[in-house]
């Protein structure tokens, strides 16, 4: 008989969600159905009701359909659910009703993540986070395998984790991230030089309580063994590879769109985008629904680090608030992360946040603003939190060989720098 985890609740007091109708979640989101989704939207006799199809195949999954701006069919004018207005919240297919929460099982119990892709949970609006506890816990009963404990946790790669371990590393980097005293550049700085320092480590002769002092040794380092390692600007290959990272963390794909334009046409259409944008020289390519439209990349260039804009304080809030909540919500690895071992998702986390550092600038340059403001990187966040997790070209060997590149010379370091 399996036994359903506990849950455990985003331990960040200060983090707060409510749904404001805002309709966001319910644009250029592809939304996943199950065989219960697809039974429900059958009794309500939609496809009669609206005269289409409201579902869409493709490599045997089925997805939500979406109309030609991307929207949602169900979707009304007014930013609403069309399905939770005649039949009410809990009649919404199981993805619509969880988003933004994030259900992540390990092997003793299930965290309760959240994602930043919501605009509320950005903006940090609404009811404190244990009020949506029995909401929640109502509706993981719908997706079983979110409260079984399928997954065992690994520490590096081909290395399973031992107890504590990953507590220990979680625990750890979330005070490192919500030390006062440190400047937005440093605390960011500083993860990634965790994270790339772990990544050389030979972690198996440093188990268990040794790995724990570890940790804390290195996290106590931050800000001060850091002069002693200065670093050069980044070098041109890194920064075009934070460009692809950016640009394979923007990509949409539409189902309908993709089904209608045959898959090898898609990819085609994908790589020449994907290489222009990599080069980084000249107009931006179009990319997520025209997003940067009418930018230049010396214009992005141009824009200067997050730590010079007069938000900063603002920025180095919700930057550490995105990083606390993915430790602690256990969406930096494991079932929350492809499956990927605890210490090449701490680098994909420090990718993440590097990729939203660089899309901030390029927002307030496309949109004339001397330096990036807080709107700026919220924006930028909901774009690349999108797809973390979630996009399967993210959990692939290009994406691995990506960060496998970028722990040479600093690379993570120093993209990290170069947009914080
Ligand atoms: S079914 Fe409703 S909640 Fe889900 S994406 Fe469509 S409009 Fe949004």
């Amino acid at each position: 008989m399996s036994i359903s985890l506990p849950i455990l609740m985003l331990p960040i007091a200060a983090q707060r969600y409510s749904c404001h109708g805002c309709g966001n979640c319910c644009r250029d989101f592809t939304v996943q159905l199950r065989e219960a989704d697809l039974a429900k939207l059958r009794a309500q006799d939609w496809e009669t009701k609206l005269a289409m199809p409201v579902t869409v195949e493709f490599r045997a999954t089925t997805y939500l359909r979406q109309r030609e701006d991307g929207a949602c069919v169900f979707l009304m004018d007014d930013g609403l659910c069309r399905i939770h207005k005649e039949y009410g919240f809990a009649e919404k297919p199981i993805a619509c009703q969880m988003f933004p929460f994030v259900l992540v099982p390990d092997d003793v119990r299930t965290h309760v993540g959240i994602s930043f892709a919501c605009q509320s949970v950005r903006e940090n609006k609404g009811a404190e986070l244990r009020t949506h506890i029995r909401e929640v816990d109502r509706m993981s009963q719908s997706v079983p395998e979110t409260r079984a404990a399928t997954y065992s946790a690994m520490l590096a790669d081909a290395m399973s984790a031992k107890e504590g371990e990953l507590d220990a590393l979680r625990m750890t980097l979330d005070r490192l991230l919500a030390r006062e005293d440190l400047v937005m550049r440093d605390r960011f700085d500083g993860l990634a030089w965790i994270a790339a320092n772990l990544g050389r480590a030979k972690l198996v002769e440093v188990r268990a309580n040794r790995f724990r002092e570890l940790v804390m040794v290195l996290a106590s380092a931050v800000p001060a063994e850091l002069e002693h390692l200065p670093l050069e600007a980044a070098l041109t290959k890194q920064m075009r590879l934070l460009r692809q990272a950016v640009y394979a963390r923007l990509e949409d794909v539409q189902v309908n769109k993709a089904k209608a334009k045959g898959r090898w046409r898609t990819v085609l259409a994908q790589f020449l985008a994907s290489r222009a944008f990599t080069r980084g020289a000249g107009p931006v390519p179009s990319v997520a629904r025209d997003l940067l439209e009418g930018c230049d990349f010396a214009a992005i260039s141009a824009i200067p680090t997050l730590s010079e804009s007069a938000d900063r304080e603002a920025i180095d809030a919700l930057l550490s608030r995105y990083a606390r909540a993915t430790l602690l919500g256990n969406r930096a690895w494991g079932a929350g992360y492809y499956g990927w071992s605890a210490v090449r998702g701490l680098q994909a986390m420090v990718l993440n946040i590097a990729c939203t550092a660089w899309l901030a600038r390029a927002l307030a340059a496309k949109r004339g603003h001397p330096t990036a403001t807080i709107d700026d990187v919220r924006d930028a966040l909901g774009r690349i939190d999108r797809h973390a997790g979630r996009a399967p070209w993210l959990g692939s060997v290009g994406e691995r060989l990506r960060l496998e590149f970028f722990r040479l010379d600093d690379g993570l370091r120093r993209i990290t720098r170069e947009s914080i």
